[in-house]
C-alpha cells in the first residue's frame, strides 16, 4: 500500500495541494511531494489531471483481515440536531459491536459540531471520529468522501455503516469505489454470521429477501434505511474517546459549487420520516380531492399523510409521501392505511409502525394480513365518521 509521484508526468500545478484535506502535499520546485500525513484518502489522486499521482492498494482477498476492527457509523446532521437514522445506526452498530467484541465509532463531519459528541456517546459511540471545519458546513461529496477514505485507510474499521439517505446514498459509493471496497445498499436486515455482516435486503421488486455477505474485503459497507433500526436508550453517563481529525479543506479545486441550499420542508413541519402517526391513502381514494378527508384525520390526530405508488403515480400526492420500497420507510407509533390493498412493496416501508390499522373494502387485501386492527367497508363512510367522532372526543377532553 503506497502512493506515488509520476515525476515525469507531474506539472506543479497544485491541484493536487488544493484536494488534499490533511495538508498532506506540497509542491517544491514544480512536482508535488507527498508527507506524511497522507492518509491515502485519494483525493489528490481524483484531483490531477495528468495521471500523476498513483496509489497503490492492497489485494484485498490476500490480505489477513483479522486487522480490521471496529463497528462505524458515519453520522448525518439535519438542521440543528443529529438525524434520528444516526441514532438506529448507533444502536445497530452498538449490538453488532458487542457480539463481535469490538468498539462503536461514529463519524462526525462539520462545523461546530462537537457538541453533539455527548449525544453520539449516550446512544452508544465508543469513540468519536471529529472532523471540524468551516468548510465541511455543506456536504460536498468530494471533501466528505476524501475525509472519510483517509480515516478509513488509517483506523481500518471492519464495519462501516452509512444511512439510506440522500446524503448516504451519494456518499457511500464514492467511498466504496474509492478503496476498491464493495457496498450493499438499503439493508432492513443486519446481523453477524460466522463472524461476518449478514447484510438483508429486499431483491427482485422486493419478493425476496437477499442475503448478502463479503468475505473477501474489509471494511463490510452498508447503507440502511431509516425507520428499520431501532436506537438505544439514551444514557447520559455514558462517554466517548474523541479522535480530533486534523483536516484543511479548500473548496476551490472541487468540481461542484453549491451557492444555495433551499430546503422543501416547510419549517417546523416534521418530514414523514418522523412524524408518530401517518394517514396514507392509496388508490381507492379516487382522485386528489378525496384525499381531504385523511388530511383532516390526520391534523385532528397530529400527523401526516403519506401515499401508496398507485396514488402517487396517478398524480393525486408528491412523490414526497410515497410510503413504500421506492419511496420512504416509515415507522411511526401509528399508521391507518385507507384504500391500500398493502402489496408487499407498500409493506416493506411501513411493517414495522408500531400499530397499523388498515381500512379497505375487500375482506381478502392483503394488508389485513399484517394490520392490528382492519375495518371492512367504504372509507368514504368510515373516515368521515372517525373525523367526527374525534373531533367530539377530543373536544369533550380539552
Ligand atoms: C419495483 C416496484 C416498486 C414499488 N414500490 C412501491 C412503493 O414504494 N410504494 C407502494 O405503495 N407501491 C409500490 N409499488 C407498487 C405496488 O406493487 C402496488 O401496485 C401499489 O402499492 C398499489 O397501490 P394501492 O394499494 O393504492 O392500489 P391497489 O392495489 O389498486 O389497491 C387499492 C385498494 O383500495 C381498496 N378500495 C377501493 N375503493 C375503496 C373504498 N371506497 N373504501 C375502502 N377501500 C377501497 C381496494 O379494495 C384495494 O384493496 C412498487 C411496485 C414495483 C414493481
Amino acid at each position: 500500500m503506497g502512493i506515488d509521484v509520476v515525476l515525469d508526468k507531474c506539472t506543479g500545478c497544485g491541484l493536487c495541494v488544493k484536494a488534499c484535506p490533511f495538508a498532506a502535499v506540497v509542491v517544491k520546485d514544480k512536482k508535488a511531494e507527498i508527507d506524511a500525513r497522507c492518509t491515502l484518502c485519494g483525493a489528490c489522486a481524483d484531483a490531477c489531471k495528468f495521471e500523476a499521482i498513483i496509489i497503490q492498494r492492497p489485494e484485498q482477498t490476500t490480505e489477513d483481515l483479522s486487522g480490521y476492527k471496529g463497528v462505524w457509523t458515519f453520522v448525518e446532521l439535519h438542521g440543528e440536531g443529529i438525524r434520528k437514522v444516526s441514532l438506529e445506526l448507533l444502536g445497530k452498530s452498538s449490538d453488532i459491536a458487542d457480539e463481535l467484541g469490538e468498539k462503536v465509532g461514529a463519524v462526525l463531519l462539520g462545523r461546530d459540531t462537537a457538541r453533539h459528541c455527548d449525544g453520539l456517546a449516550a446512544h452508544g459511540a465508543d469513540v468519536i471520529y471529529l472532523a471540524e471545519h468551516e468548510n465541511l458546513e455543506d456536504y460536498y461529496t468530494q471533501t466528505y468522501s476524501a475525509i472519510l477514505c483517509g480515516l478509513i485507510s488509517n483506523h481500518r474499521p471492519s464495519i462501516v455503516l452509512f444511512p439510506a439517505t440522500h446524503l448516504g446514498r451519494d456518499l457511500a459509493p464514492r467511498v466504496a469505489a474509492t478503496l476498491g471496497l464493495g457496498l450493499t445498499a438499503d439493508c432492513t436486515g443486519l446481523s453477524i454470521t460466522e463472524g461476518m455482516l449478514l447484510q438483508s435486503r429486499p431483491a427482485f421488486g422486493g419478493n425476496i429477501m437477499a442475503d448478502i455477505i463479503c468475505p473477501g474485503a474489509r471494511p463490510q459497507m452498508a447503507t440502511v434505511r431509516p425507520n428499520v433500526m431501532k436506537a438505544r436508550e439514551p444514557d447520559t453517563g455514558r462517554k466517548a474517546e474523541i479522535v480530533t481529525v486534523p483536516v484543511d479543506i479548500d473548496l476551490k479545486g472541487l468540481d461542484v459549487v453549491i451557492k444555495d441550499v433551499v430546503s422543501t420542508v416547510t419549517k417546523g413541519v416534521k418530514s414523514l420520516e418522523e412524524v408518530d402517526l401517518i394517514v396514507s391513502g392509496g388508490r381507492g381514494m379516487g382522485n386528489s380531492e378525496n384525499f381531504a378527508i385523511l388530511e383532516e384525520l390526520a391534523d385532528i390526530l397530529g400527523g401526516g399523510v403519506g401515499a401508496s405508488r398507485a396514488a402517487v403515480d396517478a398524480g393525486w400526492r408528491p412523490r414526497s409521501d410515497q410510503v413504500g420500497q421506492t419511496g420512504k420507510t416509515v415507522s411511526p407509533r401509528l399508521y391507518i392505511a385507507c384504500g391500500i390493498s398493502g402489496k408487499i412493496q407498500h409493506q416493506v416501508g411501513m411493517k414495522s409502525s408500531d400499530t397499523i390499522v388498515a381500512i379497505n373494502k375487500d375482506p381478502e387485501a392483503p394488508i389485513f394480513e399484517i394490520a392490528d386492527y382492519g375495518i371492512v367497508g367504504d372509507l368514504f363512510e368510515i373516515v368521515p365518521a372517525l373525523n367526527e367522532e374525534f373531533k367530539r372526543t377530543l373536544h369533550k377532553g380539552k
